[in-house]
């Protein structure tokens, strides 16, 4: 058995969750149980960055105490995992104790390496990034990300020697591996090249939130340098067990704006507290919501909680992935999503259980009947898709299979067979079934919940991946046909 650590972004939480906040962490959930339902080990992390001076600041606009306005917004984003059905083994806050502890623990050994030393910050900062950002990095003359100018920023800081780190970075992103999609990792790869590393302020003075410096009560860690850190103070760095068995992380799932944080970044900071470097940064692509970039000004910031309500967690986990290649931008419509309940969900899927199951209580008195599966389908092009994160074209792989079912069940005509009392019947009503309890497997880490409803109609238990070969479905046992899986949306 092998094991398997995946984690999210940590979200701010200074506003509601939105629909891009929804999608990261359903892709990691169906990483997360894929590897499960492959019999590893799986540790899945999710949780909020409660220690930036974004959040700071929507309290005080709000008027609130700031420990008590994230106390209160994290219950959203805990929520929307409940509602996603999301399979997270932990939650982190980076308010948590044990995480300023680690933070601390970490920074003094970077800090006792010689790896921070003291200097003068001048330069510009973007708040919506909590970043220092270079010139370059503007487009005209502002944030890419936000927008937005920055501020011309000078202080007395702490600096940790990124610079020192350069060699071992680029050849870490040489090769293809590390990050994935790999124009992603040349992306990186080019910018170590072309500017080189320069050492990175790792301290804010005089704010009044966020995790103090251990040498120095004047300062506090700066943001990033901390929120990166809850990838092992969830595991307990350094003698937890969770460290020990997970660490290094097998996957970082994150956006593609923050990709130099998590790629860069964070393997210096890891070399120098030597501790060994995460496996792989998968990097997303963003939503946008009917083709238009998710804001508030906007008005499209569309709540995924609503949507679930409306729809069910199941439908808004398939839309998500389904529409979306993988890596690339892709956009979110609840438009699309009643085509897709309506055609690949009610008609497709929903009706080749519900048929089956019908037609197993008309002729079989609700019973599996004996047979072979006569139908045939490689799986070996869904598994492919699977390495290579083509999760949208997984998927569609399984709807061939569903389709393939259908066509099956046309073309016999169960219902010729029974009236001509021909002995073929029980193979293809067994052909039927045994396909469906393969593919509530399959679809098992995207719609999970309707895994279980499929399983709970034919009367068995949700098998691993290795149970996906034909003719497993043992006869005699009882079905229940119940309700329609999925209802169609006019
Ligand atoms: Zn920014």
């Amino acid at each position: 058995m092998g094991k398997y650590y995946i984690t999210t972004a940590i979200d701010y939480v200074n506003a509601k969750p939105h629909i891009g906040h929804a999608y990261e962490k359903v892709i990691a959930d169906v990483l997360a149980r894929w590897n499960r339902l492959n019999g590893n080990e799986v540790f899945y992390l999710t949780g909020t960055d409660e220690n930036a001076q974004k959040n700071a600041q929507a309290a005080k606009e709000q008027g609130d105490d700031i420990q008590r306005f994230v106390d209160r917004n994290v219950r959203y984003f805990i929520e929307l995992c409940k509602k996603l059905n999301l399979s997270n083994d932990y939650f982190i806050r980076t308010t948590e104790e044990k995480h300023i502890k680690i933070s601390q623990n970490i920074f003094e050994k970077v800090l006792n390496k010689g790896d921070i030393y003291k200097g003068t910050y001048e330069g510009l900062y973007c708040q919506g990034c909590e970043a220092f950002i270079t010139e370059k990095e503007l487009v005209d003359g502002k944030c890419p990300e936000h927008n937005k100018e920055p501020k011309y920023v000078k202080e007395e800081n702490y600096f940790f020697k990124m610079s020192k780190y350069e060699k071992e970075m680029l050849k870490l992103l040489e090769k293809p591996g590390f990050v994935f999609p790999d124009y992603r990792r040349k992306e990186m790869y080019n910018r170590v090249k072309e500017e080189g590393l320069k050492d990175l302020c790792v301290s804010r003075k005089g704010t009044d939130w966020g995790i103090e410096l251990p040498n120095d009560k004047d300062y506090s860690i700066y943001v990033w340098f901390d929120a990166l850190i809850n990838y092992v103070s969830a595991l307990d760095y350094p003698n937890g067990k969770l460290f020990k068995k997970f660490w290094p992380a097998d996957v970082h799932l994150i956006g593609k704006g923050i990709n130099w944080f998590h790629s860069v970044i964070w393997p210096t900071m890891l070399m120098s507290a030597e501790i060994k470097i995460p496996k792989q940064i998968v990097v997303h692509g963003y939503l946008t919501v009917d083709g238009q970039k998710i804001s508030k000004s906007l008005g499209n910031v569309i709540d995924p909680v609503e949507l679930v309500e409306k729809y069910g967690a199941d439908t808004l986990r398939y839309v998500l992935i389904r529409d979306i290649p993988f890596g690339e931008d892709g956009d979110f419509s609840e438009k699309a999503l009643i085509e897709r309940i309506n055609s690949e969900l009610a008609n497709g899927l929903g009706n080749l259980v519900s048929r089956s199951l019908g037609m197993t209580e008309k002729y079989f008195d609700e019973k599996i009947p004996k047979g072979v599966n006569l139908i045939k389908f490689d799986l070996s092009k869904f598994e492919e898709h699977f390495e290579k994160l083509e999760l949208h074209s997984a998927l569609s792989e399984i709807w061939r299979y569903i389709n393939e079912c259908n066509k099956f069940i046309d073309e016999k005509k169960p219902w010729v067979l029974a009236k001509e009392n021909s002995k073929e019947l029980s193979d293809v009503i067994y052909s039927a079934l045994d396909s469906i309890r393969i593919i509530s497997i399959l679809v098992n880490p995207f719609i999970p919940e309707t895994s279980e409803k499929i399983n709970d109609k034919l009367g068995v238990k949700l098998g691993n991946y290795k149970d996906t070969k034909i003719n497993l479905l043992k006869s005699g046992i009882k079905t229940n046909k119940g309700d329609n899986l999925f209802n169609r949306v006019e």
